[in-house]
């Protein structure tokens, strides 16, 4: 048995024979509001790690390095061991969710450019928001890291978007977390509807994780609906 290494609210790590590998499984425990909201949606773990494998490709045929090696069954992947930078980095065209309410917009008010924004990944603080100079300071990363995040940050959106769009999804926001492995500066964690918001662009569906924060029902066929706009596939 593969020792666990970490085990987070939505993926367990273990280690493998590969000390340049891990295994991520992803499970089907959701939660909200910084853990405080509990819940379970159903093969949302197979769904999050086939439409994270899906964006890891697309991202990586477009130039972004990225932890992904391979899918290895319906709940794992293999990635590149990585030592996560304590920063998340969120994306936002529309306004929604917290920036809303920070800066009193209605939700769906588009901005007028992408805003890019840094969170100090720590739950007991609840993750709060800070800019470049709190990072520095904290020593959270150096300056060359910052910009790269920020500038992969915009490229990604730029991807995703064009990619959605296609397929009849808003890219409202996303999350993305950057590890180094070797010294090299990568993409980790996951990219799904847990960590991005995706409106259906002709109606304005809610088809992400906010049907499970805002009790919004038909959460794990919102899930299904993403995988099949991304690649096809009927779950
Ligand atoms: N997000 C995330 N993990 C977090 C916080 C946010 O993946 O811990 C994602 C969230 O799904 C959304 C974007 O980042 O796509 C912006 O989230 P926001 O700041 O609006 O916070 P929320 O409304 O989720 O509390």
């Amino acid at each position: 048995m593969a020792k666990m290494l970490y085990e987070g609210k939505a993926k367990k790590v273990f280690a493998t024979e590969n000390p340049d590998e891990y295994l991520v499984y992803f499970k089907d425990d959701a939660t909200a509001f910084n853990g405080v909201k509990k819940g379970t949606i159903l093969n949302k773990g197979i769904l999050n790690n086939k439409i994270s494998t899906f964006f890891f490709n697309l991202l990586g045929k477009n130039g972004i390095p990225h932890h992904f090696v391979r899918m290895v069954s319906d709940r794992e992947m293999l990635v590149k061991t990585l030592t996560i930078l304590p920063i998340e980095v969120v994306v936002r065209n529309i306004a929604a969710g917290s920036l809303a309410k920070r800066i009193g917009w209605e939700e769906g008010r588009k901005l007028p450019q992408p805003v890019v924004e840094l969170y100090y990944k720590n739950d007991e603080l609840g993750d709060p928001l800070i800019n470049e100079y709190h990072a520095r300071a904290m020593g959270l990363a150096d300056d060359a890291q910052l910009k790269a995040i920020q500038e992969l940050g915009l490229k990604i959106n730029a991807i995703m978007g064009q990619y959605l769009k296609e397929k009849k999804l808003e890219l409202i926001d996303f999350k993305l977390e950057f590890g180094l492995h070797k010294g090299q500066l990568l993409l980790g964690d996951e990219i799904s509807p847990d960590t991005c918001r995706f409106w259906d662009s002709e109606t304005g569906q809610k088809l992400d994780k906010d049907r499970f924060r805002r009790d919004l029902g038909d959460v794990e066929d919102a899930y299904k609906e993403v995988l099949f706009r991304l690649t096809g596939e009927k779950f």
